[in-house]
């Protein structure tokens, strides 16, 4: 029996409710999923961040979890974190791809052990998946893509399963007028869309502001308009059917990819294989690779500081509608120290 491991919420936590309470349906089913709430004393913007919508993206989660169990106070504004958004996603991995289950993370108080998964959800959860899916904006899928919740959205309430979870994220940021939606995501190193943030048009300047502010630290980082055809993604379904401003990030992961070797916990975690080496140097890849890899941790941190500068330009452009956090880990301490520190 899958039990979800135990997460530490930091003190900033003021509630901890299920998304079934934004869509009743999904009581006790396994798409219901834990929802962390930090709300600051004061009133201010309203912020969601999703980890965990492909299950197979281990570092999207991860920063989600690393974030709630460092916010240690909101001062103003709302902070919704979702750490396993396709909770039915952790509970098994992808046929034929050899993935572990598991991977573990060393801390100072001993190892924690995290679920590795798939970038669908269950079949004993929701199956058989049409031939072809039809999604209500109009576009013509993969009958597969049923069960990938970034093809879903907006989501349909009586609809397959994977759908009515993504109603339910969508009621949700309409329910609680959230003003700043976060989908985190990896993805392969031969894949275009790397190490980038994919914005709604109504999001533009703030992804800018933010991209700016990262290239200044350092951190190389693409931009991305989502496109106005590719339905059933977040960051065009959230922005179109929601007053929210919807964007997605992007890190490399060579452990997804179909040029790596074996499958693998140390390929999770270190990022390092010797079959993206010889790619790099070939100039397959869309990100620089060497024999120094994609480790988790700098994974994690790149998202958690393109999150925090999403924050500060949120602030900078909407001062009456402050989200103002404490306790989130920077950019080079989690290099520095390790994930596990953190954790
Ligand atoms: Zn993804």
């Amino acid at each position: 029996m899958w039990e979800d491991p135990e997460l530490f919420p930091g003190e900033g936590m003021t509630n901890k409710v299920m998304l079934s309470n934004w869509f009743e349906t999904l009581k006790g089913t396994a798409f219901d999923t834990p929802v962390y709430v930090f709300e600051g004393s004061k009133e201010g913007g309203k912020v969601l961040l999703l980890g965990g919508t492909h299950a197979n993206e281990p570092a999207a989660a991860l920063s989600a979890i690393t974030l709630l169990e460092n916010i240690s106070n909101c001062v103003s504004g709302t902070v919704y974190i979702i750490p396993w958004a396709n909770h039915s996603a952790i509970t098994h991995t992808d046929q034929m791809e050899g993935d572990p289950q598991f991977y573990t993370i060393e801390t100072p108080d001993g190892e924690r052990t995290f679920r590795y998964g798939s970038r669908r959800t269950n079949a004993i959860h929701q199956w058989p998946d049409p031939t072809i899916y039809i999604h209500p904006e109009g576009s013509v899928l993969g009958g597969q893509e049923v069960t990938n919740l970034n093809r879903c959205y907006p989501g349909r309430k009586n609809g397959y399963g994977t759908e009515q979870l993504a109603y339910a994220i969508t009621t949700l940021i309409k329910e609680e007028g959230i003003d700043l939606a976060i989908d985190l995501h990896e993805s392969s190193p031969e894949y275009p869309v790397n190490n980038a943030i994919v914005f709604h048009q109504d999001a533009a300047e703030l992804a800018v502001t933010a991209q700016m502010m990262l290239e200044m630290y350092g951190i190389d980082i693409g931009l991305e308009e989502s496109p106005q055809n590719l339905r059933g993604l977040s960051h065009r379904e959230w922005g179109d059917n929601t007053d929210v401003q919807a964007v997605l990030f992007e890190v490399s992961n060579p452990a997804q990819g179909r040029m790596r070797g074996r499958s693998s916990e140390e390929l999770i975690l270190t990022g390092v294989d010797k079959f993206y080496v010889n790619a790099a140097d070939r100039g397959q890849l869309y990100v620089p690779y060497d024999e120094n890899g994609y480790p988790l941790k700098l994974r994690v941190a790149r998202h958690i500081a393109t999150f925090e500068e999403f924050i500060s330009s949120w602030n900078m452009f909407y001062p009456d509608k402050m989200i103002e956090i404490e306790g989130i880990p920077d950019y080079q301490s989690i290099l520095d120290e390790g994930l596990g520190y953190y954790l």
